[in-house]
C-alpha cells in the first residue's frame, strides 16, 4: 500500500452540499469544515457510525479516530457500559426538569477525585460551564476583570474570545465580531507561560481583578504544557491579588489522569470548570469548587444560573458510566503506554523521513500534538510559527491511510482506551507513508 487510491468521498460530499445549504459552512461547529488542512473544497467526511477506536464514513471508509469528539470518548465510541446506562435511562425518560439522584450520584464521583471541589453545578456544554464560573468569580468578589492567557480556549461567551497583542500584558481587544469593546476591556490577556507577564497584568488590573483563568494543560494552541513553576507561581500571585483561580480542566479533566490536572501538578483552584469526559459523549459540563463560592449561585446566593437541560438524566447516566470505568488505575497506565507507543511510533517515522529536526511533538498523557517547527513549542506565538501548510499535509496523508487527526494544527490528538494493537500498526505504516510522501 504505497501510494493510496483515493477512496471515493461522493456520498460526503452530497452529505456537505446539502448541509451548506442549511448551516454557515456546512457545519454547526466551525473546525468540522476542515478548512484550516486545505480541506474547504472537498468538505469534512460525514460519519455513519463509530465503534471503538474507529469512525466510519458514509462511503463506509474506516478511519483510526484521534479525535473522539475532541476529547470526550476516553473509552472509545458505543462503550458497552456507556450504552446500556443509556438504554436503561432511555426507558425512563430522557429529560425531566426536577431533581434527580443521578446528579448526585455524578456528584460524588467527581468529587472523589477532586477534592478542590466541594460543591459543583451541572450544565450543558463547556462553554456554559466557563461562562458561569466567570460571572461567579465577578459575583463573589464584586471585581470586573479577569486575566487569560493567549491561545488558551474557554468556549464561545464574551469574555473569553479574546486574545492580546504582542508583548506585554494589553487589555483586550475581541477576537470576533460582535464581541463589544466594552466586555473586551475586562479580559486581560498574557502570554502562556509567561509568569513575568502575569504578575505585570495582575498589578495592572489595580485590585480590580476577579479571576485568573487558564488551561492547566492547553489544550486548544494545540498540547502546551506548563513549565516548572508556571502554576505554582500564579496560583500565588492570584491568591495574593485577591482574585479567584479557575482552572479551566474541560479537555483535560479526567484525560490527563484520574484527578485531572490539578492532581497532576498538585496545585488546587477556586474554582474548576469540568465538560467534554464527565458526560462520556453527552452534553454535559460542570463548573465547582469552594463552597463558600458556590454558595453565591442561586437560589441561595445573588450571582444567577439556570439551565432547562442541566443535570440531564441521560448525561448523567453516560457520566457515570464513564468515570466508574475509570476508576480502575490501570485505565491510566493502559493510556500512558499507548500514547508513549503512539508517539514514539510518528516520532521513528519522521526521523526515518528525514523530518526529525522539523516537527516538535508536545504530549501530556494521552494529549499530543505534532508541531511542524523545530520546537521548544511552549506558547500561542511559537505554535503560530510552525508550518501550517506542512501539517495540512500530514493530515491529508494521514487520512487518505485511514488515521484521523484533528483537522487544525492548533488541536489536541486524543489516544483512547479502544486503541487496538492493529490500529497502532496502521498508524505506524500511515506516519511511515505520509512523511516519506510530503
Ligand atoms: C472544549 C473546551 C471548552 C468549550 O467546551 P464546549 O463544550 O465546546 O462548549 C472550554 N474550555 C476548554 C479548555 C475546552 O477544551
Amino acid at each position: 500500500m504505497s501510494k493510496p487510491k483515493a477512496p471515493s468521498r461522493r456520498r460526503s460530499q452530497e452529505a456537505f452540499k446539502e448541509a451548506s445549504t442549511h448551516f454557515p459552512g456546512g457545519v454547526n461547529s466551525p473546525v468540522r469544515s476542515w478548512r484550516s488542512v486545505g480541506m474547504n473544497e472537498e468538505g469534512p467526511f460525514f460519519v455513519a457510525r463509530a465503534k471503538g477506536s474507529e469512525l466510519v464514513d458514509l462511503d463506509g471508509k474506516r478511519y483510526v479516530d484521534f479525535v473522539g469528539s475532541w476529547g470526550p470518548m476516553i473509552l472509545g465510541h458505543g462503550h458497552a457500559k456507556v450504552v446500556q446506562a443509556l438504554r436503561k435511562q432511555a426507558q425512563r425518560g430522557v429529560s425531566y426538569g426536577c431533581p434527580t439522584d443521578l446528579e448526585s450520584r455524578l456528584a460524588r464521583r467527581v468529587k472523589r477525585v477532586l477534592p478542590s471541589i466541594e460543591k459543583l453545578r451541572f450544565v450543558s456544554s463547556g462553554s456554559e460551564a466557563v461562562m458561569h464560573a466567570l460571572r461567579l468569580a465577578r459575583g463573589f468578589t464584586k471585581r470586573e476583570k479577569i486575566l487569560k492567557f493567549e491561545g488558551c480556549y474557554h468556549g464561545a461567551s464574551d469574555a473569553v474570545l479574546v486574545k492580546a497583542g504582542s508583548g506585554a500584558a494589553t487589555f483586550g481587544v475581541p477576537d470576533s465580531a460582535g464581541v463589544p469593546e466594552s466586555v473586551a476591556q475586562h479580559t486581560l490577556t498574557v502570554p502562556y507561560n509567561d509568569l513575568a507577564a502575569a504578575r505585570e497584568a495582575i498589578a495592572s488590573a489595580k485590585g480590580n481583578l476577579a479571576s485568573v483563568i487558564l488551561e492547566p494543560v492547553v489544550g486548544n494552541s494545540g498540547v502546551l504544557p506548563p513549565e516548572p513553576g508556571f502554576l505554582e507561581g500564579l496560583a500565588k500571585a492570584a491568591k495574593e491579588a485577591g482574585a479567584l483561580l479557575i482552572f479551566d480542566e474541560v479537555m483535560t479533566g479526567f484525560r490527563v489522569g484520574p484527578s485531572s490536572a490539578q492532581g497532576l501538578f498538585g496545585i488546587k483552584p477556586d474554582l474548576t470548570t469540568l465538560g467534554k469526559i464527565l458526560g462520556g459523549g453527552l452534553p454535559c459540563a460542570a463548573y465547582g469548587g469552594r463552597a463558600d463560592v458556590m454558595d453565591s449561585v442561586a437560589p441561595l446566593g445573588p450571582v444567577y444560573q439556570a439551565g432547562t437541560l442541566s443535570g440531564n438524566p441521560l448525561a448523567m447516566a453516560a457520566g457515570i458510566a464513564t468515570l466508574d470505568e475509570l476508576k480502575d488505575k490501570a485505565c491510566y497506565e493502559r493510556l500512558e503506554k499507548l500514547s508513549v507507543q503512539v508517539v514514539a511510533s510518528i516520532a521513528q517515522a519522521a526521523k526515518d523521513a528525514g523530518w526529525s529536526e522539523k516537527i516538535c511533538i508536545n504530549r501530556v498523557g494521552s494529549m499530543f500534538t505534532v508541531f511542524f517547527c523545530k520546537g521548544p513549542v511552549r506558547n500561542f506565538a511559537e505554535a503560530k510559527a510552525a508550518d501550517g501548510a506542512a501539517f495540512g499535509r500530514f493530515f491529508r496523508g494521514m487520512l487518505a491511510r485511514g488515521v484521523y487527526l484533528p483537522p487544525s494544527p492548533f488541536e489536541a490528538a486524543f489516544v483512547n482506551l479502544a486503541f487496538r494493537p492493529k490500529d497502532l500498526k496502521r498508524i505506524a505504516r500511515a506516519a511511515r507513508e505520509t512523511f516519506a510522501e510530503i
